[in-house]
């Protein structure tokens, strides 16, 4: 997702002060399979009259109890295949015990029934024009507040949704339309995800919206499901979307999705992903009237970046989605870089180098405060991996590795990738050893300092001819206060007679190299190309 701006003030005066390892739910003794969700929603969308949540479970061990993450609105009865069955529900948990003792292997359907109001995860509030809406929000972990739930990324599952609500609504949801049936003044709609989604994406969107079909739908079936107070711009605002999605399945793969519904609902973040339901800002389409705007698509520059990086999301997070909170960059670095790309490749070098550079910054006063790697274990509140670590710098070893291996091997270490763990779940690790397979060069020191290690080189590059020998000196220190980095820094050297250009190997913190060079430099650059994260100061002696 994206963030608002205004999130990263805040997130400088949060404590980062953890101690020990994140304890997080991982797939151990049983997995959801399916889940097939029917909700009826009373006339004013402010609460769930009834809704049956029937979950195929597949059973990895012997098990007698499958629990589940489930809020605080009231669970009616539970059955499994059929069969009432005993429950606790407490402390967001609902502990479904089992008729007799399940053997490894085995599908059970625990069908759930259960009413309330959720307390978080649907948003049920008025939408921009003040009409009723109801909308799901779900990231990090919460959708088990109104779907009972493996509440973690890597439960992912395909899932169907029957959404009844008064006959005035519209209703959007992950995946194919299927059909609407009519009765006593409402309609139920049935939406179905045939590939398996992270929980926190599977959403329905529900209220008065006007929805239009994208004009240029060459991919996939786009749409916009907007306000109407929204609708005249939605064509203008939402332009970039057909053009990202054709940029992205050229460069990774065919979208994985039956459609790709943009919607403008209740979110707390800039957008969220969730799989072919993309939710915006109610705040999208407000006039910005200082912000730079895109010349390519004549709108403000952030409504483009914020669509590129959420569609980008249907592949990265959505499809391949993080093992791990950890691994969290996977998704928003990916994100965050392949908006990059698209801004490159529709506003130009000089839009995308200004984009990397506010990012290279963003990432140097995240660690100012907070030094921690990005492949971070300790960071015990969800909502603050939402950092600089995890999107922008997670952007720039992207453009590093790029920048390394060349463009050729770099997309087609991005297409290995996703090729292999599309539809399931990658680690960094996994990563790797796509760009290692790809490129048959080594990265495991690259990924350790990048990835797994903290901070970012501080060079302060100190150069001096030596008349007599005809060669320049060159001092790199690093004045860092983490390790040495030891990635190869591109130098052009600038003389009356020419430019040289050489790269320094650094071995250490502290480094020299000679470089010949038969006339006094006028100018020594570091990395002029911008192909490292870097703080460099460079000095004649
Ligand atoms: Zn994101």
């Amino acid at each position: 997702m994206k963030r608002f701006s205004v999130t990263i003030g805040v997130l400088l005066f949060c404590s980062f002060t953890t101690f020990g390892v994140r304890r997080e739910r991982l797939i151990d003794a049983w997995r959801p399979v399916h889940y097939n969700i029917s909700i009826t929603l009373d006339d004013k969308l402010s609460e769930i009259t009834s809704a049956r949540a029937d979950i195929e479970v597949l059973v990895l061990k012997r098990l007698s109890v499958i629990d589940f993450d489930f809020g605080d609105i009231t669970t009616d009865s539970v059955s499994v295949n059929g069969k009432n069955v005993s429950f606790t529900h407490r402390n967001g948990k609902l502990d479904v015990t089992l008729p007799e003792d399940q053997s490894p292997g085995t599908r059970l359907t625990v069908s759930i029934a259960y009413h309330g109001k959720p307390r978080d995860g649907l948003i049920l509030k008025a939408d921009k024009d003040g009409k009723p809406s109801a909308v799901g929000d779900n990231w990090p972990d919460r959708v088990h507040h109104w779907i009972p739930s493996f509440d973690h990324p890597s439960a992912k599952a395909t899932v169907t949704f029957h959404i009844t609500a008064p006959d005035n609504n519209l209703v959007i949801a992950n995946g194919r339309f299927e059909n609407v049936t009519t009765a006593n003044s409402t309609k139920t709609w049935t939406y179905n995800e045939s590939v398996a989604i992270p929980p926190y994406c599977m959403i329905i969107g529900v209220g008065d919206f006007a929805k239009i079909d994208a004009p240029l739908r060459r991919q996939t079936p786009l749409s916009y499901w907007v306000s109407h107070s929204d609708s005249s711009y939605a064509i203008k605002g939402f332009a970039p979307a057909s053009s990202v999605l054709q940029m992205f399945s050229e460069i990774v793969a065919p979208y994985p999705y039956e459609k790709l519904a943009l919607i403008i609902g209740a979110t707390q973040f800039g957008g969220m992903e969730n799989s072919s339901a993309i939710v915006f800002s109610q705040t999208l389409f407000n006039a910005r009237p200082n912000a730079r705007v895109s010349a390519t698509f004549d709108i403000p520059a952030g409504i483009e970046s914020v669509i590129a990086h959420e569609i980008a999301h249907q592949w990265f997070g959505d499809s391949v989605t993080e093992s791990t909170w950890a691994d969290l960059w996977l998704s928003e670095g990916f994100a965050t870089y392949f908006a990059a790309l698209f801004i490159q490749k529709y506003d130009g070098q000089q839009v995308f180098d200004a984009y990397m550079k506010d990012a290279g910054e963003a990432a140097f006063k995240f660690e100012k405060k907070t030094l921690i790697p990005i492949h971070d274990h300790e960071t015990d509140k969800l909502f603050d991996l939402l950092n600089a670590n995890n999107y922008q710098k997670g952007a720039w070893v992207l453009h590093m590795l790029r920048s390394r291996l060349g463009d050729d091997v770099f997309f087609r270490g991005i297409k290995t990738y996703y090729e292999k763990h599309k539809e399931g779940t990658a680690s960094t690790e996994d990563l790797r050893e796509a760009f290692e397979a790809v490129s048959g060069k080594p990265l495991r020191s690259f990924f350790a300092r990048w990835v797994y290690g903290s901070g970012h080189p501080q060079y302060q590059i100190n150069w001096q001819w030596l008349p007599k020998q005809k060669k320049l000196k060159i001092s790199a220190n690093q004045t860092q206060s983490t390790d040495a980095f030891l990635d190869p820094v591109p130098i052009v050297i600038t003389t009356s007679n020419g430019t040289i250009t050489t790269t320094l190997n650094p071995s250490n913190r502290t480094y020299v190299q000679y470089v010949r060079s038969a006339q006094k430099p006028t100018q020594v650059e570091v990395d002029p190309d911008h192909t490292l994260l870097k703080e460099v100061t460079v000095r004649m002696n």
